[in-house]
């Protein structure tokens, strides 16, 4: 296997074989992300190589492998031709796997439309992990995500018409103090149209070599604290209402929040509510992340 620039997957998928079929993101705008800031260029890799690797990772590893995650910023962005020979190359090496998962923004995922969507579904892709981060579209604005609050809603929702699953992550403390609140209410309510399967959350953590950093040290950018954070988290969860697994797999977060909702709202909000009456102090320090 063959591997080209930083290899980042969600914890989710920790057990899956890392398989690369582009390398780099075609946006590498968001001002909060460091990945690619340093390269490479975002490129598709052959098919013919991608298959090459899978065939690779067959020999090494036999019929262990259960999920493939395809990593890199936006590989939903590839041409559909190109990820249907790879996606049903692997359902064919690996018969045994049941699931193919890609990191895919809203922005690319309507450039494919339903009808490719559909194909690449058929050919095995089972789910699409999108970096939502907000549905605030000044929120989504100031961040650079390329995608307004109505495109990641409509995005979504092609997602379920296609038949992929949807693993959507927020990004807390993104709206910075001054659009907490909005960030809350508004991504609450984006979910709320979407009902992606999964949602999970991750707390802004600023970057080095990014613009949002520096940001933060001009003071342009004031973020909010542990508490602050928790209480954007309540106001977030008491507007959820769609049905979806809530997640925090992440270690930037104050508080690790897992269930189903609507279930076990009343017992995720009881959570946030102990974490309040720690003291601040209590929680991880700031800290700037190094990749
Ligand atoms: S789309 Fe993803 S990988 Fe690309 S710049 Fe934004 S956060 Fe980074």
């Amino acid at each position: 296997m063959r591997y080209e620039g930083p290899i980042y997957r969600p914890p989710s998928e920790a057990g899956s074989l890392l398989i690369q079929a582009t390398a780099g993101c075609p946006h590498n705008r968001c001002t909060f992300c460091m990945v690619y800031k340093k390269g490479p260029k975002y490129r598709v890799r052959p098919a013919a190589e991608v298959i090459e690797d899978l065939e690779a990772a067959r020999a090494q590893y036999g019929s262990r492998i259960q999920t493939i995650f395809f990593p890199a910023g936006n590989t939903i962005a590839a041409p559909t031709d190109t990820l249907e020979v790879i996606f049903r190359a692997a359902s064919r090496i690996f018969p045994e796997v049941r699931r193919m998962t890609v990191y895919g923004s809203s922005r690319y995922i309507l450039e494919k439309g339903e009808k490719n969507l559909r194909r690449l579904a058929a050919a095995g892709l089972s789910r699409i992990h999108v970096g939502l981060e907000s549905g605030s579209d000044a929120v989504l604005a100031d961040i650079r995500k390329g995608a307004t609050r109505e495109e990641q809603i409509r995005a979504g929702r092609l997602l379920k018409k296609a038949g992929i699953e949807n693993s959507s992550y927020v990004m807390l403390g993104i709206g910075a103090r001054a659009l907490s609140r909005q960030h809350a209410l508004e991504t609450a309510s984006a979910l709320n149209e979407i009902a992606p399967q999964y949602v999970r959350l991750r707390t802004f953590v600023p970057k080095e070599g990014t613009p949002l950093l520096r940001k933060v040290e001009k003071g342009d950018f004031v973020m909010a604290g542990p508490h602050e954070v928790l209480s954007e988290t309540r106001l977030l969860l008491e507007n959820l209402e769609a049905a979806t697994s809530l997640r925090s797999d992440h270690y930037t977060n104050y508080v690790n929040l897992s269930g189903e909702l609507p279930r076990d709202k009343t017992r995720l909000l009881g959570m946030i509510d102990d974490a309040l009456k720690r003291p601040e102090g209590s929680f991880r320090p700031f800290f700037v992340g190094t990749e």
